[in-house]
């Protein structure tokens, strides 16, 4: 009792110094007031000509970058960019890791219930992109009924493609992955910002995209604040400044031809009305979200098992230049990550193969099994091997003196031992299975991450929906731990014979006589 009692006292002891630790961490490297006069802004730079990679690879360039710069110097204050997906911008600001975001953001009266913007920077819009070979079938935005259309997370372009009756809707982290997808055949259209896609045919490598029609909304874009920032009103000030003295008209006609348009004061848009959150349908949309999780997890180990046991197969026999085969195989798939994979299978092959002429695309399901069967065939490969060479010499040399052939010494003696000790090592390569199919969502998979991710892109509740996605990964990991405790358990021969053995003394009547 006192040794557990003070067990239990070092532990809480142990407990509250690392949560110091990690608070006194998180606040040193996280508060962006830690900096005086350093204002940490985020940007995700995948959406040029707004926002990209620099071309020395240092830092970022753009429009918005160039004005934002601009307004720090006219400021006073010290800008730092920050790099992150789009649809984590919102929640950042809300949690303030970062005091600004600048991201060609558009001005909407549902992101205006949780974070505050600026006056309007640069007046933009939505673009349908068809491929070129496709023009004259989709023409305006009635047309993209029933139609399969990319879009990029969390974007306006993704709540209006949303609208469309019967259309399928491809979503993506960025517009320049939708755009990859469009160009590669894959989907019907993009409903994207006008200028994003213009750029990206003109500067990229989409000579077979094009742009239909007339623009199908009017929109603003604004910077990000959290809510109450200290800072809205130097940066509204700034901007006022830069807009008169032609300093934005500059950094304007360095990016885009022509006169920049005048801007209004106040976005149009926020004279509506926002979203509102149900907890329903948030549970509605994680569950199938979460059985779609489940049958990539039940196809991909399923695949995977098959793979790994004919590469075990061939590893341990024989003929030398398999097992070479099936050591590059593994250490590649090993050796690679899972998500360049993902992404190699997914935009790569499509796109080797359409440009030596063939017409091939990938169905998502089965590029996010084909990837996730090839990387577990890789580790199961190993588990089943090493289980398989874990069994002694002398049950190969007794079952073949017994006259058994190779096929029944590894059906009845090798394998059913072996399988008893892969056990463990296959628990855990499905629980790493459950846990991986989360990757696939970065193709635009809806599994149970991406429905998450999608609802927090509307509703902005960025907390309450992972903690909610974690439950359901955790819940179905749990399942699958117990699963295969049960299934170590009952594989157990010892366990079975003592079993069998104390069932068979409770039901012989001499013990029942000595009970009563
Ligand atoms: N303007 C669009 C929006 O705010 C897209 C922005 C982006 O993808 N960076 O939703």
């Amino acid at each position: 009792m006192h040794k557990n009692l003070r067990f239990w006292l070092r532990r809480i002891g142990l407990g509250l110094v690392g949560l110091l630790l990690v608070t006194s961490l998180n606040s040193y490297l996280t508060s962006p007031s830690n900096a005086q006069g350093v204002l940490q802004v985020g940007t995700e730079p995948a959406f040029p000509p707004f926002e990209m990679q620099a071309p020395d690879g240092k830092g970022f360039t753009g429009f918005d970058i160039d004005l934002f710069n601009a307004i720090g110097e006219e400021a006073g204050l010290e800008i730092q960019f920050q790099s992150m997906p789009f649809d984590g911008l919102i929640p950042a600001l809300q949690t303030q890791n970062i005091d600004a975001a600048i991201s060609g953001m558009t001005i909407t009266p549902e992101r205006a219930q949780t974070i505050d913007f600026t006056r309007p920077y640069f007046q933009s819009g939505l673009a349908i992109a068809v491929r070129k070979q496709n023009r004259g079938e989709i023409q305006s935005f009635d047309d993209l009924e029933n139609k399969k259309i990319a879009v990029a997370i969390g974007t306006t372009g993704a709540q209006e493609a949303a609208k469309i009756p019967g259309a399928e809707l491809f979503t993506f982290d960025n517009s320049a992955l939708a755009l990859q997808e469009l160009s590669n055949g894959n989907v019907d259209a993009v409903v994207n910002d006008a200028p994003v896609t213009l750029y990206a045919i003109k500067v990229g490598n989409l000579n077979n995209v094009e742009v239909v029609g007339e623009l199908l909304t009017e929109e603003y874009y604004g910077i990000a604040l959290p809510q109450d920032s200290p800072n809205l009103e130097k940066i509204n000030d700034a901007l006022d400044e830069l807009l008169e003295s032609g300093r934005y008209r500059q950094i304007y006609q360095q990016w885009f031809a022509g006169e920049p348009p005048d801007l209004p004061l106040v976005a149009p848009a926020l004279e509506g009305e926002g979203a509102t959150f149900s907890w329903i349908e948030t549970f509605q949309t994680l569950f199938w979200g979460a059985l779609i999780t489940i049958l990539l997890t039940a196809f991909s180990v399923f695949f995977g098992t098959i793979g790994g046991t004919l590469l075990a197969t061939a590893s341990i026999s024989d003929f030398k230049p398999l097992g070479w085969l099936t050591r590059i195989y593994v250490d590649f798939f090993r050796g690679t990550p899972l998500l360049v994979q993902i992404f190699m299978i997914y935009f790569g092959i499509p796109s080797l193969l359409q440009g030596i002429g063939l017409d091939f695309s990938f169905n998502r399901f089965a590029a996010a099994v084909t990837a996730l069967s090839l990387n577990s065939a890789a580790y199961l490969a190993e588990i089943i091997r090493g289980g398989i060479q874990s069994i002694d010499q002398g049950q190969w040399e007794a079952a073949q003196s017994m006259g058994m052939g190779w096929m029944q010494t590894m059906r009845y003696v090798i394998f059913p031992q072996a399988f008893r000790r892969m056990l463990p090592p296959l628990g855990n390569e499905f629980i790493t299975m459950i846990k991986d199919t989360s990757l696939v969502a970065i193709i635009g998979f809806e599994e149970l991450f991406r429905q998450g991710q999608l609802m927090v892109a509307t509703t902005y509740r960025a907390f309450e929906i992972y903690a909610a996605v974690a439950l359901i990964y955790l819940l179905l990991t749990f399942i699958a731990s117990r699963v295969f405790s049960w299934l170590e358990k009952r594989l157990n021969p010892v366990q079975r014979a003592n079993k069998r053995a104390s069932a068979q003394v409770a039901s012989s009547p001499e013990v029942a006589s000595r009970s009563v």
